[in-house]
């Protein structure tokens, strides 16, 4: 991957010498930016993450917080696309998709200490009642597989035999929700124990204090479901439920949406809209000129291998870069 990395830093620079990124960022107009997030968490524990795309270090984390809030308006979603929008100024969203724990302890202290606030999007029975989220039940018990089972499961899969773990949780979002459940059961039946600690979501009580401190809580459905694929009453209580639950944690009216994974189509939309949701982000990149679609907004997915320069330390012209949408045309 390095000579990607070394050919979109030549790039960058270029560009900014060039004015082209002056010009993607005209390009990209006025609407404000989303920015998706998913974990914040210490070095240590990124190194050996199964997902490397959805966490950032906390300190190649604040580093960004800290170039966006001197040169972005950072807001909620409400305010940013609220009627009564405060500033002319160019204006970006930050997303955390889940309900973390690390949400409430590394990332909420650090956009504070930058006097900004972000937008947690919560999926209900993760916090409410501590039940992992599929994908990390999946990861985990796959990393504890002997190595024959493993190649048993890959086969299945229709995978080679070298497919790394997030390829196997990959292969099992095409699966139907059952035939995937059955999957994760038997990999956790055959598995050997696993400690699930930094996997742990946030506490009821946390995502009161987040919402009491000025961020946004916002819906991510009650068991993170792929929406598409449940059927009407499923969709109806996935949205209308998860909205009422964090309604009463927060004692705040909750307005935004996640859709899990980003996964939506006009059916669900349309539920959205009337379980009375006026906002609603995906897991699609804006486009050049996006019409705006309040409930299918798109976001810019940061991650580590898309802000950082060669040497892994935060590089801001990348960020920009991506922001402008240039890094796009080299996709
Ligand atoms: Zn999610």
């Amino acid at each position: 991957m390095s000579w990607k990395r070394r050919l979109r830093g030549a790039l960058d620079g270029a560009a900014r010498v060039a004015g082209v990124l002056a010009a993607f960022e005209r390009r990209r107009g006025a609407h404000p930016l989303v920015l998706m997030h998913h974990r914040v968490l210490p070095r240590a524990l990124c190194a050996d993450y199964p997902f490397p795309s959805l966490v950032l270090e906390a300190e190649l984390f604040e580093a960004e917080v800290a170039w966006l809030a001197s040169n972005f308006e950072v807001l909620t979603l409400e305010a940013a696309f609220g009627a009564a929008r405060p500033t002319a100024r160019r204006c970006c969203v930050l997303t955390f998709d889940d309900g973390y724990a690390d949400n409430f302890e590394l990332a909420a202290p650090i956009l504070e200490r930058h006097g900004v606030r972000g937008v947690f999007f919560v999926a209900t029975d993760f916090v409410g009642k501590r039940e992992r989220l599929w994908y990390d039940r999946a990861a985990q018990a796959w990393r504890a597989l002997a190595v024959q089972v493993r190649e048993r499961e890959l086969a299945r899969l229709k995978l080679g035999a070298h497919a790394a773990v997030g390829a196997a949780v990959q292969a099992l979002k095409g699966l139907a929700p059952a035939e995937r459940s059955a999957s994760i059961e038997r990999w956790e039946s055959e598995a050997s124990p696993v400690d699930s600690a930094q996997f742990a979501p946030m506490t009821p009580a946390q995502v009161r204090e987040l919402a009491s401190r000025g961020h946004e809580i916002g819906a991510h459905s009650v068991s993170h479901a792929m929406l598409p694929q449940c059927d009407d009453a499923q969709l109806e209580r996935e949205l209308v439920e998860s909205r009422a639950r964090l309604g009463e944690w927060t004692s705040a009216r909750v307005t935004s949406l996640c859709y899990p994974d980003g996964a939506h189509d006009a059916r669900v939309v349309a539920a959205a809209r009337r379980a009375g949701y006026k906002l609603a982000c995906t897991t699609q990149p804006p486009g050049p000129e996006s019409v705006l679609e309040p409930l299918a907004l798109a976001r810019i997915d940061i991650t580590r291998e898309r802000i950082c320069d060669l040497h892994g330390r935060f590089d801001p012209l990348s960020l920009r870069a991506e922001l402008a949408g240039f890094h796009e045309v080299l996709r």
